[in-house]
């Protein structure tokens, strides 16, 4: 039965990871999620059921369209794994508890960013609503309302105090120092950790991303780093180190 679960978490995961790299394609690009079914990218040709399997597919066409022969983005392959890999860990972890159920909301609202913040410096904000929607839901329902309004709380002064943080950098550096969207993911995050523990990530996630800022300036690359999925990575691990009762501020 355990291996069944397993199976089918893992199975579940690689189907949203595909469901996130399409609709990470298509809302920065102003595409309907909904319709028109998939296409190719590249030629619009729509595409073949067989030819939509998550995973399978990307192999049996080795990672290019059947139609126009134009290779398909391995990211497409790599999310739909990740989403396999990382929903499977979050039970084997967690079990099926309440921070399985907000661990695999944060994995998903990443899959997305991933996609969207990396190739259009974009963070959607249907991605977070509908993320902080159901954090709140997973909350009121362990927790209670009475519980759980800590945790609103904290999501509302995170909010205010990247903001706070946003217009002092912006004078300081006189340019845009902060995304739009990193802003609004603090009010996730802070919902899901709690007001110390979601201090105690963004200094994870900033620790993270100031390491492949320096890595990309060593390579001479454009040193561009898409804040947001720092964010949510440093949220997860916050969560497995509280889960474990280790807080680090
Ligand atoms: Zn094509």
């Amino acid at each position: 039965m355990e291996v069944f679960i397993c199976i089918m978490v893992f199975l579940f995961g690689i189907c949203l990871g595909s469901f996130y790299s399409c609709i990470g394609y298509r809302i920065p690009n102003k595409i309907s999620t909904v319709r028109p079914g998939s296409f190719c990218p590249h030629c619009k040709e729509p595409l073949k059921w067989y030819m939509n399997i998550p995973l399978f597919s990307f192999i049996f066409l080795k990672g290019k369209c059947a139609f126009c022969k134009e290779k398909i983005s391995k990211m497409y392959f790599i999310i739909e794994l990740l989403g396999g890999i990382l929903f499977l860990s979050s039970y084997l972890y967690f079990g099926l508890t309440k921070e399985f159920f907000i661990t695999i909301t944060l994995i998903s609202m990443l899959l997305v960013t991933i996609v969207t913040d990396f190739k259009y410096y974009y963070i959607s904000d249907r991605v977070i609503i509908i993320g902080s929607i159901l954090i709140l839901g997973i909350y009121l329902y362990y927790l209670g309302f009475k519980e759980t309004l800590f945790f609103i709380a904290s999501a509302i002064i995170m909010f205010l105090l990247m903001w706070v943080i946003k217009i002092l950098g912006d004078k300081i550096f006189k340019k845009e120092s902060l995304g739009g969207g990193d802003i609004k993911l603090m009010f996730p995050i802070g919902l899901t950790l709690g007001l110390i523990n979601a201090v105690t990530s963004l200094l994870i996630s900033s620790s993270l991303a100031l390491i492949l800022s320096l890595i990309m300036l060593k390579k001479n690359e454009e040193n561009i780093v898409p804040f947001g999925p720092f964010l949510l990575i440093g949220t997860i691990s916050m969560l497995i180190l509280s889960y474990n009762g280790i807080s680090l501020l």
